[in-house]
């Protein structure tokens, strides 16, 4: 279904409306501005993803009011998290601090419309069903707008201070606007993962993470009843099984990688389709520009092995809404700086993990860095002016200056 587009001008437009989107226009509409979110995608539709919240991501639900609405869903909280070295288990339970007391792994079709739906009764227009096609630049080359492309191949032209590109790692926001990788990674995991019932190891809900030389195994309770379970190993070795047989591939993941798990696995039931990811390393593409600005996958992509993707999208949404309300291009210079900043040895640390070449001592010392820079990841976002909150914004923005 296309929604339709009520103004031909908007303070802030963004195109894509899911985790780095949505949260965009949320902040952006929060304070004031006139916001519209763009997606080709429909409202409530999945995505190729697993969906691990860690720390930073549920501590920006809680900071931006939106954490008791997802655990009013059918997300079960999850107070233990266990690190399977081998056979050395490591088990840490959830330590409750600022308004964060558990873990939840929603899935996309949870998440995303809760955002959406909470940047809307922010005061953002957000229109699924509309797909960039162009970018369109002022006489002094500034961008100022879009084109977009209804599913029933209407095309429209809208005006804006700002152009976000909030559209994922093949973002075509970026391509549009020649934006440049930066810094890459070198290595890339390729996953498998589904879905099943029955699955359940412990009597609370618990995240498991398996690591065995070369494959990791992770499985954490979501919605329905259901086990999210996932395998990881080296891009070149998996891709090539994922081309052949994906179920094959997951359950040889699970022999090789958590045999402990076989015995639930034979008993437990298949919910769904099996979703394979063939790998890409991580980049850093330049994200600012006069008028324009990468945010989410399409600006920052890592390894999905660290789990963390959707915790930076929170995290940059935030930083480049307070840059886009100071509306000057230094702000923006600063959100990429500060996001480059804060991001490096996250960055590094997830290529490594990626590569699958560690011994078990090597990715255990790896995880104790990860949650070093979630600890100080988790400082920066509680030294960040509070939000305001759901019912705090104005009730009708005005069209700001740029
Ligand atoms: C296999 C896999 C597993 C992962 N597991 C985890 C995990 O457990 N935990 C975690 O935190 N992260 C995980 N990630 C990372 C996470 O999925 C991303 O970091 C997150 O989705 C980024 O959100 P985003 O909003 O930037 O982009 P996306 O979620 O990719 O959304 C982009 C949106 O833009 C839209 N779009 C694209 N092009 C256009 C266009 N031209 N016009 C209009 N709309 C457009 C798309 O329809 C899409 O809805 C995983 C990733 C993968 C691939």
């Amino acid at each position: 279904m296309t929604d339709t587009i009520r103004h031909s001008e908007y303070d802030a437009i963004i195109v894509g409306a899911r985790c780095a989107g949505a949260a965009t226009a949320m902040l952006l509409a929060r304070r004031g501005l006139r916001v519209l979110a763009v997606d080709r995608s429909p409202y409530g539709s999945d995505t190729l993803s697993t969906h691990v919240l860690l720390r930073p991501a549920l501590l920006q639900l809680a900071r931006w009011g939106l954490l008791e609405r997802l655990a009013a869903t059918d997300t079960p909280a999850v107070t233990n998290t266990i690190f399977h070295y081998g056979k050395r288990a490591v088990e840490l339970p959830m330590e409750g601090r600022d308004g964060v007391d558990a873990l939840y792994s929603p899935r996309r079709t949870v998440l995303d419309p809760l955002l959406v739906d909470a940047a809307r009764e922010a005061g953002a227009e957000v229109c699924h069903g509309q797909q960039l096609t162009g970018i369109v630049r002022d006489a002094s080359a500034r961008v100022s707008g879009v084109r977009l492309r209804a599913e029933d191949g209407t095309q429209l032209m809208v005006k804006s201070g700002v152009v976000i590109g909030a559209d994922g790692r093949h973002s075509t926001t970026a391509r549009l606007l020649g934006s440049v990788v930066e810094r890459s990674g070198e290595h890339a995991s390729a996953s498998v993962y589904g879905y099943f019932e029955g699955l359940e190891l412990d009597a609370t809900p618990t995240n498991h993470w398996f690591y065995r030389p070369e494959i990791s195994v992770g499985l954490t309770p979501t919605g329905a009843g259901l086990g999210l379970l996932f395998v990881s190993a080296p891009a070149h070795q998996l891709r090539e099984a994922l081309r052949v047989d994906v179920r094959g591939a997951l359950h040889q993941g699970i022999a090789h990688g958590a045999p402990e798990l076989l015995p639930a696995l034979r008993r437990a039931t298949q919910v769904g389709r099996l979703q394979g990811f063939g790998g890409q390393p991580g980049f850093l593409r330049r994200s600012h520009g006069t008028g324009w600005a990468l945010v989410g996958d399409a600006g920052y992509f890592k390894d999905p092995l660290t789990a963390h993707g959707i915790s930076d999208a929170f995290r940059d949404a935030e930083l480049l809404a307070q840059a886009v309300a100071e509306g000057t291009d230094a702000a923006l210079t600063e959100y990429q700086a500060t996001r480059d900043r804060v991001s490096e040895n996250f960055f590094a640390i997830t290529d490594e993990i990626a590569a699958c070449r560690w011994d078990l001592p090597r990715v255990s010392e790896l995880h104790q860095q990860m949650s070093r820079e979630i600890k100080r990841e988790c400082d920066l976002l509680l030294e960040l002016d509070p939000v305001p909150g759901p019912s705090d914004q104005p009730s009708s923005p005005a069209l700001h200056a740029a």
